[in-house]
C-alpha cells in the first residue's frame, strides 16, 4: 500500500456491531480479563483506539511497531530514558526543540546522565561521541533555522558503534522524511503538529523495531504518558489526511519561500526546497519533499510591527495546522538565551518563523506582502 492508503486503512478499526467504517471510541478503564492474553487499560498503552493510530505511523514510518503519547515530550523523554541511565552520556545537537533541550540541560543530570551539545553537521555529531555515549538524539531539519542534518551518515556511525539514535522528525512528517529507511532507530514526533493538523490537540508518536519499542513501552507504561481514546479517535480522523495536507503544505511553502527571496524587503530566507540553501543538497537526497516550515529575516523593518500587519498569517507559537501561523523565535523559543548567545546561534530579533498551511498561496504571498509595506509606512 502506498501512504495515500496507509493514513486512511491501516490499523482502523471495523465498527462490528453496526459495519461502521471509522474505529469506534472504546472509553472503558475497566475490561474483562478472563480469557484473554492481557486486560485493556489505557495507561498500558494497549487500548483498540491507541493501537489504531499506533499501527497508522508504523506503517507511514516503515517501522514494525509504533506507539502514541499524550505529548511529543512524552514520547521523547521516554525514548531517551529507555536507553540511556547512570553512567551513560548523550549526543545531541544544541539545535534541538526547546522541550528536549531543557530535559538535558536541567534533568539529565538527576538521573545521572551526562551530554554533549554538538553543531549540526555529521562531523560535529560524530565528534561528539565518547566511549560512554550510548544514544544520539539528532532532529532535522531544525527549528528554526532549518539546517539539515546528514541523517545516513550520523546512522551508519552510530550502527557501527552499536549506540541508538532517535530523531524528532517533527518538522518533515513521515511524509516528507522517513528516517528509519536511512538507517535511525527510533522516530520521535509531536502529533501536536503535523500528525494532529488542526491545532487542536496534544499527543507525541513513537516508530521503531519490535526490540525497542519493547524497551520503550516497559518504561511508558510506569512512566504513565498515555492518550486518551477520544483523543486518539481525533488523530486518527487528521491522520487519514495526513498527507493530502501536508503535500498542499508543502507546495504552498514553496512558493512562498520562493516569493520571499525575490521580495526585495526580505534579507535572508530558510528553507530546504531553495537551491542557493546551505542544506539544498542533502535535503535532496534525504527528504521526499522540503516541507512546510520557512524562517526569514526582514529588512531594516521592526518585525513586531510587520507581524501586526498580517491579517490572514496568525502569531502562535505551535506550527504545522492547516492555518498559517508566524512566531518569532527571539521573543519566543529562544526568549531565555542573551541576544549575543542568540547572535551567535543565527537566530536574530529580525528571525521569523512560519508555518505554512492550507490557505490559497497567492493569499499568504498578498498578506506578507502588503504587511511588509505598512512596516515600511511606519518606519
Ligand atoms: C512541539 C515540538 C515538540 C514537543 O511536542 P509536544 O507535543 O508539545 O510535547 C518536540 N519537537 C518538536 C520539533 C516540536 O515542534
Amino acid at each position: 500500500m502506498k501512504n495515500k492508503t496507509i493514513a486512511i486503512h491501516k490499523g482502523t478499526l471495523r465498527d462490528k456491531m453496526t459495519g461502521g467504517v471509522n474505529t469506534p471510541i472504546y472509553t472503558s478503564s475497566a475490561c474483562d480479563y478472563i480469557n484473554r492474553d492481557a486486560a485493556l487499560y489505557p495507561r498500558y498503552f494497549n487500548t483498540p483506539n491507541q493501537d489504531a493510530v499506533a499501527k497508522k505511523i508504523a506503517a507511514l514510518e516503515h517501522a514494525e511497531a509504533g506507539l502514541v503519547f499524550s505529548s511529543g515530550m512524552g514520547a521523547m523523554s521516554t525514548s531517551i530514558l529507555a536507553f540511556a541511565g547512570a553512567g551513560d552520556h548523550v549526543v545531541m545537537l544544541d539545535a534541538l526543540y526547546g522541550g528536549t533541550h531543557h530535559f538535558a540541560t536541567e534533568w539529565f543530570s538527576h538521573f545521572g546522565i551526562d551530554c554533549t551539545f554538538t553543531k549540526t553537521s555529521a562531523d560535529d555529531v560524530i565528534n561528539g561521541v565518547t566511549p560512554k555515549t550510548k544514544v544520539i538524539v539528532i532532529e532535522s531539519p531544525t527549528n528554526p533555522l532549518l539546517a539539515v542534518v546528514d541523517i545516513e551518515k550520523i546512522a551508519r556511525f552510530a550502527r557501527e558503534k552499536q549506540l541508538t539514535t532517535i530523531i524528532d522528525n517533527t518538522f518533515a512528517s513521515p511524509v516528507n522524511q522517513t528516517p528509519l529507511d536511512l538507517g535511525i532507530d527510533i522516530v520521535v514526533h509531536s502529533g501536536t503538529k503535523y500528525l494532529g493538523g488542526h491545532s487542536d490537540m496534544c499527543c507525541g508518536m513513537v516508530a521503531c523495531s519490535n526490540e525497542k519499542m519493547d524497551r520503550i513501552l516497559s518504561l511508558a507504561r510506569v512512566l504513565g504518558p498515555s492518550l486518551d481514546s477520544r483523543i486518539c479517535y481525533l488523530l486518527e480522523r487528521s491522520m487519514k489526511t495526513l498527507c493530502l495536507r501536508v503535500d498542499a503544505q508543502t507546495k504552498n511553502a514553496m512558493e512562498v519561500a520562493q516569493f520571499l527571496s525575490d521580495h526585495p524587503d526580505i534579507a535572508s530566507v530558510h528553507y530546504p526546497g531553495l537551491e542557493n540553501f546551505e542544506g539544498y543538497e542533502i535535503a535532496r537526497r534525504q527528504m521526499k519533499g522540503f516541507g512546510a516550515m520557512i524562517s526569514f529575516e526582514i529588512k531594516d523593518k521592526d518585525p513586531n510591527r510587520f507581524v501586526e500587519g498580517l491579517k490572514i498569517i496568525s502569531p502562535a507559537v505551535s506550527l504545522g495546522g492547516v492555518e498559517s501561523t508566524i512566531t518569532s523565535p527571539s521573543l519566543t523559543s529562544h526568549v531565555k538565551m542573551s541576544p549575543e548567545e542568540r547572535q551567535r546561534i543565527g537566530v536574530t530579533d529580525s528571525l521569523l518563523r512560519l508555518s505554512i498551511g492550507l490557505e490559497d498561496a497567492d493569499d499568504l504571498k498578498q498578506d506578507l506582502d502588503n504587511a511588509l509595506k505598512k512596516a515600511s509606512h511606519s518606519s
